[in-house]
């Protein structure tokens, strides 16, 4: 098997070129991992990474690993700045065996006919240089220039998530191509897929991509047709072993992402038990609070509140939802209206719907009216499966991708509405509860007003 040397220029310290707040550094290890991954994962090759860390490595120690370990091959990414723009590649400007100057041109020359054409990117051609990783490298060495990291249309390319990973693609590919790299049995079935997201625009799956990109994740977009539309899935990884994908899934979840694991393979799946009943609180039902009750609860700790008691009621009556329950979950996402977490006032957004951590704002509606019905529906949406109601538009921007039916109590929320999550149902119920209470006691103090009134009066 053939052994390659990825060498992801500069790191730690030295962050190589500079412009705005870009580092030349990060965009050479964002290419590199994903050419790494892209060659171990399609092609029967060993590579190695000269760092696999945003750390500082000297130039010497670079050209000594690949020479101890023997690699066939080294390829170093960079990033090129001051004046220019497009790509370029360099091979040493000494005696070399002819096979680097083949190698050079394959490589080159399939990037010019691919990418650089499809995205109309400068060729400035094959060039040669005293570098010191092609100079020492005892294999056959070839540096990229990708992009110019300080012109801003390059730079628009280099932050655009799925121009990066088809260039990273196209280099391993022609890497690949180049070296006669076997490509290996891919395991078309049977694999268990990390997806962060599904969406049906490209440009919130690009969007999505970006963030995880930006968060040291690797992923791609994947396109899938489900029921004669197309969506876009973020794919962070593929795995064998269920336990793998979990971990990642795990690890994406710490950061912030929502994922779900896709199986997708020709074992047939072991038959479909009935489901359990979900335990808990129904989310179906009546409205037990007033809207009077509802507001001035809320206003009794934010004087501020917008009052939304009677939409609650009105819509969740069309829906057959608890609304009280739901306002308190209003209520518990946005901190009685205060929007203490990543959702703005102004998105009318009281369910937190798509915000899904680090900083993710969700979704925006045009009024404060949308946003309790997009509440109500997405509620819908898990505990209930019928359709709409007559005449009633989709306000639930993520509607669609709700398994209906899936939670019909409070408590099945958990792990769902909030990843992750054990208790969320159970906090959103004792937000309901304190309501209830207090309106209990408002109600025995109206009472005892009465009882007295009823008492001193002597006929
Ligand atoms: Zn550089």
């Amino acid at each position: 098997m053939k052994l390659i040397v990825i060498d992801p220029g500069h790191g730690g310290a030295d962050p190589g070129a500079m412009f705005k707040n870009y580092q030349e550094k990060n965009f050479n290890f964002a290419i590199a991992r994903m050419i790494r991954d892209r060659l171990v994962s399609k092609y029967d090759v060993e590579v190695i990474m000269t760092r696999e860390t945003d750390k500082n490595v000297d130039l010497k120690s670079r050209t000594d690993l690949a020479n101890v370990i023997k690699a066939d091959f080294f390829l170093s990414i960079h990033h090129n700045a001051a004046g220019g723009s497009g790509f370029e590649s360099y091979i040493f400007n000494g005696s070399i065996p002819s096979e680097t100057v083949q190698l050079q041109a394959n490589i080159h020359d399939k990037l010019a006919s691919t990418v650089l054409q499809k995205y109309s990117i400068r060729n400035r051609g094959k060039k040669r240089a005293d570098f010191h990783v092609l100079r020492e490298t005892k294999m056959s060495a070839l540096l990229l220039e990708v992009l110019f990291i300080d012109n801003e249309a390059d730079l628009k390319l280099m932050t655009n998530p799925t121009f990066l990973m088809e260039m990273a693609t196209g280099i391993a590919d022609a890497t690949a191509t180049a070296l006669n790299l076997p490509v290996a049995p891919v395991p078309t079935e049977g694999l268990f897929k990390v997806i962060v997201g599904s969406f049906s625009k490209m440009e919130n799956a690009e969007e999505q991509l970006k963030i995880l990109i930006q968060k040291g994740f690797n992923a791609f977009i994947a396109t899938a047709t489900i029921t004669n539309s197309t969506v876009y899935r973020v794919q962070a990884g593929a795995f064998k072993e269920k336990e793998n994908a979990e971990a990642l899934a795990v690890s994406l979840n710490k950061a912030g992402f929502e994922t779900f694991i896709l199986y997708e393979g020709s074992v047939p799946d072991p038959p479909e038990e009935p489901p359990e009943p979900d335990k808990g609180y129904k989310i179906e039902g009546k409205t037990v609070l007033t809207t009077e009750q509802m507001d001035s609860y809320v206003r009794s700790i934010n004087p501020n509140a917008p009052l939304l008691g009677a939409l609650y009621a009105s819509y969740s009556q069309r829906y057959g939802i608890r609304g009280d329950v739901a306002f308190a979950q209003a209520i518990h996402e946005t901190n009685f209206f205060r929007f203490t977490g990543d959702v703005r006032p102004e998105q009318n957004n009281f369910a937190g719907i798509g915000a899904t951590g680090g900083g993710t704002r969700g979704a925006t509606f045009s009024s404060p009216a949308t946003g309790v019905l997009a509440h109500i529906q997405h509620l819908y949406a898990y505990s209930s499966t019928a359709s709409l109601p007559k005449g009633d538009e989709k306000a639930d921007p993520r509607f669609g991708l709700v398994k209906r039916g899936s939670a019909t109590t409070w408590q099945a929320l958990n792990g769902k509405w909030a990843v992750p999550g054990t208790n969320y149902g159970q906090l959103v119920l004792t937000q309901y509860k304190k309501m209830v209470q207090n309106s209990l006691i408002s109600l025995n103090m109206e009472r005892e007003k009465l009882q007295n009134t009823l008492n001193t009066i002597d006929i």
